[in-house]
């Protein structure tokens, strides 16, 4: 059997780049989702289990200490991680896996994983993510003024990525995002053992 393949997704907090996921696993089979591991409170309807798993930071570095992280990094003074057992179970049974991740933890999944794809999300300006950012009211001043701060940094960190998508129409963008995963799919390096079978 084929093994599933990681994506990496990021862009800024504001991005769009959650609703475009989501319409990737409303439109694709065989796709699982990483639920990270996160110190910051759960904001109003997230579900532990399902948006995040919502740990204290003594047991966030618990797990840190052992090994039980693909990777991790602190954000806007709360820590985030990639619980690194289910995507070995998955990648195991041939399904792609999705990790939507900011860029140091991006970084690291270059550095240990050289095969998963980097994919980077944007709005079409930072015009227009400022208005996202303040239309989702989850966030105070302060937190919004960090959040766009957090993103100019990580703009500059495009370029360590393979695609960038401009998310200007969500069902564009995730159809994009899935060209970049079929074409992934096809590559010479995934399909050689087909030719040599036959
Ligand atoms: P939010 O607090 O808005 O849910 O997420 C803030 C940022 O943390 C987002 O850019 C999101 O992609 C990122 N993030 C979520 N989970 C992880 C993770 O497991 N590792 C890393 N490095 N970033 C994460």
């Amino acid at each position: 059997m084929t093994k599933g393949k990681l994506f990496v997704i990021s862009g800024p907090s504001g991005s769009g780049k959650s609703t475009v996921i989501r319409e990737v696993f409303a439109k694709r089979d065989n796709l699982y989702f990483s639920v990270s591991a996160t110190t910051r409170e759960p904001r109003h309807g997230e579900v532990n289990g399902i948006n995040y798993w919502f740990l204290d930071t003594q047991s966030f570095k618990k797990k840190i200490a052992e090994d039980g992280f693909l990777e991790y990094a602190q954000y806007v003074g709360n820590y985030y991680g990639t619980p690194v057992e289910p995507i070995n179970e998955h990648i195991q049974l041939g399904e792609d896996v999705i990790l939507d991740i900011e860029v140091q933890g991006a970084l690291q999944i270059k550095e240990k994983v050289p095969d998963a794809v980097l994919i980077f999300v944007f709005p079409p300006s930072f015009a227009e993510l400022e208005r996202r950012l303040r239309g989702r009211k989850t966030e105070n001043e302060k937190r919004i003024l960090d959040r766009l701060e957090t993103a100019r940094k990580e703009c500059e960190k495009a370029d360590i990525y393979d695609y960038i998508v401009i998310n200007d129409k969500v069902e564009q963008a995730a159809e994009e995002i899935m060209a970049i995963m079929s074409a992934e799919k096809c590559r010479t390096k995934n399909r050689i053992c087909f030719i040599r079978e036959v």
